[in-house]
């Protein structure tokens, strides 16, 4: 089935390393395609490639990868998260308690001179022992992207503090070096640069950690151990052993361990927590029960149907963790303007120091202080952020609310929507039409109409279908030749007569009639009229009405307080579509439209320069909803294999919708937020590092505080993108 595996890894800090590991991973034979997660440091493979090769491509290009297959693999990554948070801020600390100390000394005026060879040799040796302590990941990764000819935030860091370090040095061992400029050495910078870049790096695993939440609460959901009925006896076993077929015992209070079919027993079952449906489900023997939700008072055995991976918990679980890894159009932009970030910067550096020496005409203490402090304050981490980020929380939180986001892409298109077409039966509606009303012509009984009706659709598995034989109580007649026309009805022959069921234009591919007043008055309560006809004459028709669902007229009124224009898209006629349009509040119908005209309605639409969405439940509205901008498929709780869609519905609501939508826009406006953040950061943080205020007001950037301002700044990105997670859809109550 799925050939996705999940890993983990570390050493990933900026977008440039994202970009090298998926270049590395789609060179490998056998990968289909590589998705990194810089928020999540993981990656998703697709494909047969063995898991050596692909920790072996990623180890190559200097990270650090392992297999992530359960969850206790999950919680391992969790515990090594810790460690690292501990790990950076004791870095922090140490470089904190060396370097405040000097500058504080420094600044009260208790450092002797430079020329005082003894006391600053040995505070070089003691800031060299915070470079390496400290600093030395750093060192390294930049080590090992030089090696490949690459540069990233580690070159950066890098080559600003060993700069720093390495020009006071300088100025300690060769006395009268920058003859007749201030004299200062910046060991101090160098420390405190560290401490503040490593307690930022701790800050943002911190806060990364959070955006993770909605995930791990699908994990949790899990439960680890089982009861299966062996031989008449109860066994405990793990979940991870049960096989399709056993039959497993859940008693009040217990999490179903898998999805399968309830044998005996009866109980109510929350199933909130795969379908944001709040209210619990009654189950009896024949129902379907799915993993991860909550049994509450009854107890009830089931077989077990669909074990492991293939349970609808853990395929929401890839899907949601395959959507996060993903990257929509915009972050695809950044990251090609990340890759050339960094050689950028480095560029600017060099030019700063060229300009400060040229114009001086000898190399000085402003040159290197400007081209250090440039290589500081840029931040390529908050660019590669940005986005990541926001859409891990986005999708994350739309996951929460019932709408599995297939990708990042569906997410950025979502919130641009301008245009939504609502599939009428089953989406606006139940889908569960009733037959309310029958009218037999001739010397026919209405009994005999819904007889003859019932038996054209045995066959059938449309929704009117079964209404209808929900509604017969004689016995079924014998059928030949039976034939299914997708939206117009059913034929077949009954005593060597053929008959049709359908709509209007369906019986008059052989008659020619009018639609009876009756039809009409049906039509114009909402119902859909069935009309059964013989060869030469209309037999009887059947009115069914299918009740809106109880949220659509709300769900619709909070689209078009989104701004959407909402319409109405079904197969069945003009009336009976207005009727129920008015009663849920739409004012645009597009009725009769025949199955294979859907996707072309839809791309008519687009033509007139609209962002479509198409919102069905995925039957027979696939092709609309691979041509719509995002497709929205409803999926009935442990039915995730929607193919077609952008988007998956777990709850029949078109309120999901709305909420999907709110949550795309919140996220967009997020991303953009990050992201003009660090453009504005950086585009101002740099010229200023370069000194360009001194020429006018005399002030130089100190490089300290451009190392603060620098891991504040990918902070900044990652806080911003977590108060998403605290993002509400409107409730539709509160819009009355
Ligand atoms: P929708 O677009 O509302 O989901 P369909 O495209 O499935 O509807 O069907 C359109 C119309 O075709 C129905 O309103 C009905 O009149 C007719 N029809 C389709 N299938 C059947 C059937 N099995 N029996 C009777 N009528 C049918
Ligand atoms: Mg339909």
């Amino acid at each position: 089935m799925s050939t996705a595996h999940h890993y983990a890894i570390t050493g990933m800090h900026c977008a440039g390393c994202v970009a090298s590991v998926e270049r590395a991973l789609q060179a490998v034979p056998g990968v289909n395609t590589a998705s990194v997660s810089l928020a999540d440091e993981t990656v998703i493979v697709d494909g047969q490639a063995a898991n050596d090769d692909v920790i072996q491509a990623i180890a190559d290009v200097g990270y650090q990868a392992r297999v992530l297959a359960s969850e206790e693999d999950e919680a391992d990554k969790l515990r090594e998260d810790d460690d690292r948070y501990r790990s950076m801020i004791r870095r922090s600390i140490v470089a904190g308690v060396v370097g405040f100390p000097l500058m504080a000394l420094g600044m009260a005026g208790y450092l002797p001179g430079l020329d005082n060879q003894t006391v600053w040799l040995a505070i070089a040796a003691l800031s060299l022992g915070v470079l390496i302590y400290s600093g030395g990941d750093a060192y390294l990764a930049a080590w090992q992207s030089a090696k490949r000819l690459r540069a990233d935030m580690h070159t950066l860091i890098a080559l600003g503090t060993g700069a720093a370090w390495l020009f006071s040095l300088m100025l300690v061992v060769i006395p009268g070096l920058f003859e007749g400029m201030s004299q200062h050495a910046y060991f101090e910078a160098a420390a405190i640069i560290l401490c503040l870049i490593n307690f930022g790096n701790a800050l943002e695993l911190k806060v990364k950690r959070n955006t993770g939440e909605a995930i791990r609460r699908l994990i949790l959901l899990q439960p680890s151990k089982a009861t299966v009925v062996r031989d008449g006896e109860d066994v405990e076993v793990d979940v991870a052993d049960i096989q399709s077929g056993d039959v497993l015992r859940v008693r009040p209070g217990d999490r179903v361990p898998v999805d399968g079919e309830i044998t005996k027993g009866e109980s109510t079952i929350d199933e909130s927590m795969l379908t944001g449906e709040s209210l619990p489900v009654d189950k009896a023997p024949g129902d379907t029960v799915s993993a991860g939700t909550m049994n509450q008072s009854g107890s009830f055995l089931f077989v077990a149907e669909r074990v492991g991976s293939e349970t609808a918990l853990s395929q929401i679980i890839s899907l949601v963790r395959n959507a996060q890894a993903s990257k929509p159009a915009i972050g695809r932009m950044v990251d090609r303007v990340a890759e050339v970030f960094v050689p950028a910067v480095i560029a600017v550096a060099v030019m700063t120091f060229l300009a400060w020496t040229w114009v001086a005409g000898e190399i000085t203490p402003i040159a290197i202080v400007t081209s250090m402090t440039v290589l500081i304050i840029a931040c390529p981490c908050a660019l590669g952020l940005a986005t990541p980020i926001s859409i891990t929380v986005g999708i994350g939180k739309a996951a929460e609310y019932g709408a599995l986001i297939r990708n990042g892409d569906a997410l950025q298109q979502a919130a641009t929507l301008d245009t939504i077409v609502l599939d009428k039966t089953g989406t606006v509606t139940r889908g569960e039409p009733e037959v309310n009303a029958v009218v037999a012509f001739g010397d026919t009984s209405q009994d005999a109409v819904v007889q003859f009706a019932a038996s054209l659709e045995q066959g059938s598995e449309h929704p009117l279908a079964r209404a209808i034989l929900a509604a017969n109580s004689s016995a079924l007649l014998d059928v030949d030749s039976f034939e299914a026309a997708n939206g117009l009805g059913v034929t077949a022959q009954i005593e060597g007569q053929r008959y049709r069921l359908g709509n209007l234009k369906f019986v008059n591919q052989t008659l020619n009639i009018e639609a009876p007043d009756e039809a009409l008055t049906l039509e114009s309560q909402g119902q859909t009229v069935l009309y059964l006809a013989s060869d030469e004459k209309l037999v009887g028709i059947i009115g069914a009405a299918d009740q809106a669902r109880d949220d659509s007229a709300s769900a619709i009124r909070r689209l078009r307080q989104l701004g959407m224009e909402v319409m109405l898209l079904t197969g069945d006629n003009q009336a009976t579509a207005d009727a129920i349009a008015a009663e849920v509040g739409i004012d645009r119908v597009l009725a009769n439209v025949m199955p294979g005209d859907k996707a072309a309605t839809i791309e008519k639409l687009q033509s007139e320069g609209r962002k479509v969405a198409m919102v069905g439940d995925g039957i027979n509205d696939a092709p609309a909803l691979v041509q719509a901008d995002v497709g929205f498929a409803m999926s009935m709780g442990s039915d995730v294999a929607i193919e077609s869609a952008d988007v998956t519905l777990m709850r029949g609501s078109v309120s999901v919708v709305a909420d999907a939508i709110e949550i795309s826009r919140a996220a967009l406006t997020n991303i953009k937020q990050n992201l003009f953040g660090a453009f504005i950061y950086n585009t101002l943080g740099i010229p200023v590092a370069a000194g360009i205020a001194y020429p006018l007001l005399g002030v130089l950037l100190n490089p300290m505080i451009a190392g603060g301002a620098m891991a504040m700044s990918s902070v900044t990105v990652v806080s911003n993108a977590n108060r998403l997670r605290l993002f509400k859809p409107t409730a539709s109550q509160a819009l009355d």
